[in-house]
């Protein structure tokens, strides 16, 4: 069946019409879909025939919550979402005092294979739809009654490898008639699939791109993220140029320091020279450590060493504030526990 959130208005009110109903009523269940009714039978003003055409249909794949973890400080929320095929998902809801910010995930796992990173341990299960990312917002919004100002797509997964049901995801997110999320305030964090950045330049969003660069040497590079071996720094920020040319908008590149592997004196020299005179921000996040990996965080000192010497060469940077310390487990490492834990109860979920 269908996952009805995967649908646009538009194409809601084509299947109307396809189907002898008024394009009008398109319009109304998906009005009641933004209000959080997330079934047929309490969609009040939809008459009891139309409902079960849409029951037999639709489904409403929305995620369940199985686990909820609440900083101290209550400004960060983590949640595990259980997805209707029993996949475990992430998502985090941040308060900031300019708004509520989500970190979403676009794929169950992950296949780029980053070595500091948990998501990807057990490779990519499946990718998530458009529907259900957008539901990853809906769910926390309903739980915490609170609205979503801001949007980053750096949960599990990589975007642009899913990249046409996250550039649908964009523009629902996007529309009037939806959750209306200006795309000045979503970002798109990649860790460098060269031709998909050239696409989502050719889009011309407003969407602020985010590349996950963490080393200044391609040799360097290949030892921690297996993208390298197919894309070179080189052609990586020259698609990069090319996306600052057509948008006109800053990239933002993140830079997770690893003591011994990424932080030195040195590196952040030449960090400075790859970017120089380029329209962008770093964005320097003391790595997570995860415990399979056995990489270790910079010491604060070194973080701002790293970080003056950009600031020397006029690279504008900034240390990643990090959010909820008491719960801050590594990206991806929640699901990784959940699904253990749940596996020795002898409940099937991935
Ligand atoms: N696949 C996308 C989104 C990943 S998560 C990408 O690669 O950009 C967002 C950021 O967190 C990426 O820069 C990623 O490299 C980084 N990251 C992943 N695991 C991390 C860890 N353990 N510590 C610090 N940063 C991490």
């Amino acid at each position: 069946m269908i996952n009805i959130l995967d649908l646009t208005k538009e194409e809601l009110k084509q299947w109307m019409v396809e189907n002898g109903e008024s394009k009008f009523r398109g319009e109304q269940v998906i009005g009641w879909i933004y209000k959080k009714v997330f079934n047929f039978d309490d969609m009040k003003n939809i008459p009891s025939s139309l409902k079960e055409k849409l029951k037999n249909n639709f489904s409403f794949s929305i995620p369940e919550i199985v686990e909820k973890y609440v900083s101290k400080d209550e400004r960060t929320i983590k949640y595990l979402l259980k997805l209707r095929d029993n996949y475990i998902i992430e998502a985090v809801l941040m308060k900031y005092d300019y708004g509520n910010t989500v970190c979403l995930s676009t794929q169950v796992g992950c296949r780029m294979g980053c070595k500091f990173c948990a998501s990807t341990i057990g490779g990519r299960l499946r990718n998530l739809s458009n529907g259900e990312i957008l539901s990853e917002i809906l769910v926390m919004e309903k739980d915490c009654n609170e609205r979503v100002s801001n949007i980053v797509l750096m949960g599990t997964g990589e975007p642009f490898d899913n990249y046409d049901n996250v550039m649908k995801f964009i523009k629902e997110v996007n529309a009037e008639y939806g959750l209306n999320i200006g795309q000045r305030h979503i970002t798109v964090s990649t860790c460098g699939i060269v031709p998909k950045i050239i696409d989502f330049a050719n889009e011309k969003t407003q969407v602020t791109l985010a590349i996950s660069l963490h080393s200044t040497t391609d040799e360097n590079r290949k030892k921690i993220m297996p993208i390298a071996n197919k894309y070179s720094i080189e052609e990586l920020l020259e698609a990069c140029r090319y996306y600052i040319k057509v948008t006109n908008r800053r990239i933002t590149f993140e830079y997770s320091l690893v003591k011994g592997v990424n932080d030195s004196i040195e590196q952040a020299k030449e960090l400075s020279l790859l970017l120089k005179g380029m329209l962008c921000h770093v964005n320097l996040i003391p790595v997570n450590e995860v415990k399979e990996s056995g990489f270790v965080r910079a010491t604060e000192k070194d973080i701002e060493g790293f970080r003056k010497v950009l600031e020397n060469n006029g690279i504008e940077a900034t240390v990643r504030k990090e959010m909820g310390g008491d719960i801050n487990a590594a990206c991806g490492q929640l699901r990784r526990d959940y699904v253990e834990k749940m596996r020795d109860k002898d409940v099937w979920v991935r």
